[in-house]
């Protein structure tokens, strides 16, 4: 029995989600984000390279992460053993979301996706902006290639300003192939999930000790994500817990790339 990670860094800047600042206040800026992604590259070297950063595509800023200066960073993380992933947060900030909308989600998936294999890189795995996620979105996973999926967080119920942006209920806490019809069930899409098990800047150490202490003692073959963003990387502090959260993960279980994860869930008959 093993206890599997998959380490996870949705590539979100603090600005993004801001209310007080303008559109253009909200815009990254590669000045202030490439010294951060810089930081995860170093910090992935603690689990042998193993990571997937997710790349963030919306409506604010389509395709400024496939700047050729981004492209190198993330060339380099391929080339050190880990992904890059899509991250769409497709959204009106706090007040509308469409992941349930194939017209909105097809060109924001497909469109990056396109630009990151043009760019020589291999995408396998998707996560959505706030977790939100929906059946919608199995088939053009599917369709492009994109064969795991980490929006799972188990138990998420989350509705902002009366809209459901995600809905995790009732879901499995361990890896899964989804059903096409309900994303919360197991079934026959052609779509892994692997949930959230560690989120680093909500749970203390003391917590993710626990956690991981009792996945260990579960007695099955577990696969998890731990989770961490881009902005967690410009503070010391948080740069000193992500590490030591990481290496509480490894005293009780292995890191795994998404690609790795994959070939184990399919070796595993799921
Ligand atoms: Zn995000």
């Amino acid at each position: 029995m093993a206890l599997n990670f998959v380490f996870t860094i949705d590539g979100d800047w603090d600005q993004y989600f801001s209310t007080r600042l303008g559109q253009e206040g909200r815009r990254p800026l590669p000045e202030r984000e490439l010294p951060l992604v810089e930081a995860e590259l170093d910090m992935a070297a603690a689990v042998g390279g193993k990571f997937v950063h997710f790349v963030h595509t919306s409506p604010l800023t389509r395709d400024f992460f496939l700047r050729p200066e981004f492209v190198a960073l993330w060339r380099r993380a391929e080339a050190g053993g880990g992904e890059v992933g899509v991250h769409c947060h497709e959204e009106d900030l706090y007040s509308a979301w469409h992941y349930a909308d194939p017209g909105r989600m097809e060109p924001a998936i497909g469109d990056l996706v396109r630009g990151l294999r043009a760019a020589g890189l291999s995408p396998i795995s998707y996560r959505g902006g706030f977790m939100a996620f929906g059946p919608a979105v199995i088939p053009l996973l599917e369709k492009n290639g994109l064969a795991l999926d980490f929006s799972c967080d188990p138990g998420r119920h989350l509705v902002t300003n009366g809209a459901l942006v995600s809905d995790w209920r009732g879901a499995p806490s361990n890896a899964y192939r989804m059903d096409s019809a309900d994303h919360r069930r197991p079934g026959g899409s052609g779509v892994f999930e692997i949930p959230l098990g560690i989120y680093i800047e909500r749970q203390s150490l003391w917590a993710i000790w626990k956690k991981c202490r009792a996945l260990a003692a579960s007695g099955e073959d577990v696969f998890v994500t731990v989770l961490a963003h881009t902005y967690d990387f410009a503070s010391w502090k948080m740069r000193l817990k992500i590490r030591a959260a990481l290496e509480i993960c490894k005293a009780y279980g292995v890191f795994l790339s998404p690609a790795e994860a994959l070939n184990k869930l399919k070796g595993a008959g799921l």
